[in-house]
């Protein structure tokens, strides 16, 4: 039985769930306080990279067969059929446990709302059940060289023949693509209409001849993303998810999902606030008056962010619309982790980044960190265009690619 005061208010039904979720972590999962704060996973060979995501996979797998993945999906597509209050108290209760499902928890959060949104039943029936097992391990094929914040210019061509199409084109920055054995890709379907208008979206088995994932090796040392080339890759009309030629539609999904994952994440970690406090007194730091200005700023933030991300994932959980922007929450995030970065550096001095104890990889990281997080699910800048447009309701960028056919818009 948990301590824990969120116990108190909980219903009958709440309290029994409380127990249950418990029982479930005690039997399966490590408690937290055996892993060190300052780990970070950053794995610097393939091997280590396979081993943490498989690790991720076999969590979502134990998850899935203990009836604890999916907590609001339908019972008949492998969820729970629960509702936003067993996932918060879940989450409540697997804080003090080290779980984490990994990569495969991004594309469930990105993936699933969109299944449940754009996909027919008999694909829903057929993919939300392995998504959420994590036997297939999605990942997300659609940036290109020549198409990340225009991603509507992408240029990854598709050609049907009978009932499958032909794809062959190049993808980049595709987190885990080495590892995972489906992806979603985003292909141009038809030329002759303004960008937005000729893209589909497909779910493609990615030991489909003709592909081929080549890793990027990152300042990290990590290379958890990759080139994905794609020659001639024969794909069954039947994997389109929406309408062909309407992929737009189910990629603002995964995209609008994306940003929201990433800004509630920082809720599911636990904060970086006691760390960088503990950094602080560990450097004699914590009464230097730009030191506190910068926790105190830094603590503010996380506390906003957090309930931001609360609110934003109980709207994605219950499939509403969210009540703040996920963009807002996106930018807010990025925000904060840039002030940690240089709050850690601050306190730390010179030798933080160079070296090669626990917390000096920890604060390594902070600060090399923050450029993923800013660019990845769509830039800072990227993400204050949405807000002008979406949220405050500012004139749209200038569009010279509107209305004429992609074919015909310029590229280098
Ligand atoms: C950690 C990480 C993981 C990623 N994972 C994936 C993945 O799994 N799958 C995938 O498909 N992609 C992935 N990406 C790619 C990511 O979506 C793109 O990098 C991102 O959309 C930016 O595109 P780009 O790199 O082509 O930069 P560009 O679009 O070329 O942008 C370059 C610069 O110009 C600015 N800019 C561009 N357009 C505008 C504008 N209209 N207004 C103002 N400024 C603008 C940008 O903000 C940026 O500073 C990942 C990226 C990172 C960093």
């Amino acid at each position: 039985m948990t301590t824990d005061a969120t116990s108190v208010t909980d219903t009958p039904e709440q309290a029994e769930f409380r127990a249950a979720a418990r029982a479930f972590l005690e039997a399966h999962a490590k408690p937290r306080q055996q892993v060190s704060p300052w780990a970070v996973t950053v794995h610097r060979s393939q091997d280590a990279a396979r081993a943490a995501f498989e690790r991720g996979r076999a969590w979502q797998k134990t998850l899935f067969e203990n009836g604890f993945a999916g907590l609001t999906y339908p019972v008949e597509l492998g969820g729970r059929g629960g509702s936003a209050w067993h996932e918060r108290i879940y989450n409540e209760e697997a804080r003090s446990f080290d779980t984490s499902s990994g990569f495969v928890s991004a594309t469930i959060a990105m993936l699933g709302p969109t299944l449940m949104k754009h996909a027919t039943p008999e694909q829903q029936a057929l993919y939300v059940p392995k998504l959420l097992s994590a036997e297939y391990a999605f990942c997300q094929l659609f940036s290109e060289p020549g198409a990340g914040s225009d991603l509507a210019g992408l240029a990854c061509r598709a050609v049907r023949d009978g009932d499958e199409f032909v794809v062959t084109g190049q993808k980049v920055w595709n987190s885990a693509a080495q590892f995972c054995n489906w992806g979603m890709i985003l292909v141009r379907t038809n030329p002759d209409v303004p960008k937005h208008r000729g893209i589909t979206f497909l779910l493609v088995d990615m030991s489909t001849p003709g592909i081929e994932a080549r890793p990027l090796v990152q300042p990290t040392g990590g290379s958890e993303f990759n080139e994905v080339f794609l020659e001639e890759v024969r794909i069954p009309v039947a994997n389109v998810i929406g309408e062909i030629d309407g992929g737009w539609a189910p990629a603002r999904t995964v995209l609008s999902n994306e940003s929201a994952f990433i800004g509630g994440g920082s809720v599911a970690v636990g904060g970086r606030y006691p760390r960088l406090l503990e950094l602080a007194e560990m450097h004699g730091k914590r009464d230097d008056p730009t030191v506190r200005q910068g926790l105190a700023d830094f603590y503010m933030r996380e506390r906003i962010v957090a309930v931001m991300g609360e609110r934003i994932m109980a709207a994605v959980r219950q499939r509403q619309m969210p009540p703040v922007d996920p963009s807002a929450l996106k930018l807010f995030t990025t925000e904060s982790r840039v002030r940690s970065g240089n709050l850690a550096v601050a306190i730390r001095g010179a030798d933080g980044l160079v070296g090669d104890d626990e917390i000096a990889i920890w604060t390594q990281m902070e600060l090399l960190g923050r450029f993923s997080i800013s660019i990845g699910g769509g830039t800072n800048e990227v993400q204050k265009n949405n807000l002008a447009e979406r949220a405050l309701g500012l004139p749209r960028e200038p569009r010279t690619d509107h209305e004429i056919a992609w074919k015909d818009v310029p590229r280098s």
